[in-house]
């Protein structure tokens, strides 16, 4: 059994829409996928009917954009009701908080001389109820400013660069109590990738098991085989469950293919028994 707990549809910065997912997933010889995109669940009906029809077994998830000691952190949260009105408060708010970004960031890059407006941010992420800075990647190497989305990142994007604002973002221990209120699992998603690993010490972790979370992303092309290791030595020191997966992006991220990272099947069973 195959199994891939993280992956975004065009409903957040994905490049498939949620029925393409799961039949590109059938032909990667998965048998079960998470669609977990950013901030928002408005992919979960499309995919269950294409899950149905392709043959695999769907788990709606959603990955939450939460901070902690001032650093983004995103929270995998699976099989919770999006709909549990306080959850649903809390991702609005993060929603809202990408649109009020939106136009400061496109300011920002007309202030550098660069065409861009607000418009062509909204046409390109057309489908997606999260907008982000992916989607103001995009339109960048559509422009022909940049050649990828890594390299907007890189010169614009960035923590640190001229177009990048912080937005609302949900504190993560609360993130780890409102996935669990809504009938969920909390994840902790690559939490050694990009720029996280200097707040989520060893401890910070175990107080987050001791808060009602599940299982931590240790398998994900952001981390090497060094912080693998250690992270499923913290993982089972606080019996976390480990999972794998492969946070596919479609055309947006090179080199995170369906299936590169997959859960153990023992890991997943132990994920949904909780
Ligand atoms: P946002 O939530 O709009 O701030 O955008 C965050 C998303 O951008 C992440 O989920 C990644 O998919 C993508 N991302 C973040 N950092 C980079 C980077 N350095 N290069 C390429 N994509 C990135
Ligand atoms: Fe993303
Ligand atoms: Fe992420
Ligand atoms: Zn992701």
């Amino acid at each position: 059994m195959r199994v891939d707990l993280h992956t975004h549809s065009d409903r957040s910065d994905g490049t498939d829409s949620p029925g393409e997912l799961m039949h590109k997933a059938a032909a990667a010889g998965l048998d079960v996928i998470a669609l977990t995109d950013h901030d928002a669940a408005t992919g979960w009906d499309e995919a269950a009917d294409a899950a149905l029809d392709a043959g695999v077994r769907l788990v709606r998830g959603i990955e939450i954009s939460t901070c902690f000691d001032g650093t983004s952190v995103h929270l995998l949260g699976y099989g919770l009701d999006p709909e549990e009105p306080v959850l649903r408060a809390e991702l609005s708010a993060v929603l809202r908080g990408r649109f009020e970004r939106l136009p400061r960031m496109v300011e920002a890059l007309q202030s550098m001389g660069i065409d861009i407006t607000v418009a062509d941010v909204e046409e390109r992420s057309d489908n997606a109820a999260a907008t982000g800075r992916p989607h103001v990647a995009d339109v960048l190497v559509d422009k022909g400013v940049v050649a990828t989305r890594d390299e907007a990142f890189e010169r614009y994007l960035m923590p640190g660069r001229p177009a990048h604002f912080q937005r609302y973002a949900v504190e993560l221990f609360y993130a780890v109590e409102l996935v669990v209120n809504a009938g969920g699992v909390a994840v902790l998603a690559h939490p050694w990738a990009r720029g996280s690993r200097h707040v989520l010490t060893p401890d910070v972790i175990g107080r987050l098991a001791s808060a009602g979370l599940t299982g931590v992303e240790v398998d994900h092309n952001g981390h090497d085989d060094a912080a693998r290791d250690r992270l499923r030595a913290i993982a089972r020191a606080h019996d976390l469950v480990v999972t794998g997966s492969s946070d596919y992006h479609g055309q947006g991220k090179v080199g995170f293919d369906l299936g590169c990272n997959t859960t153990e099947p023992r890991e997943y069973e132990k994920l949904f028994a909780r």
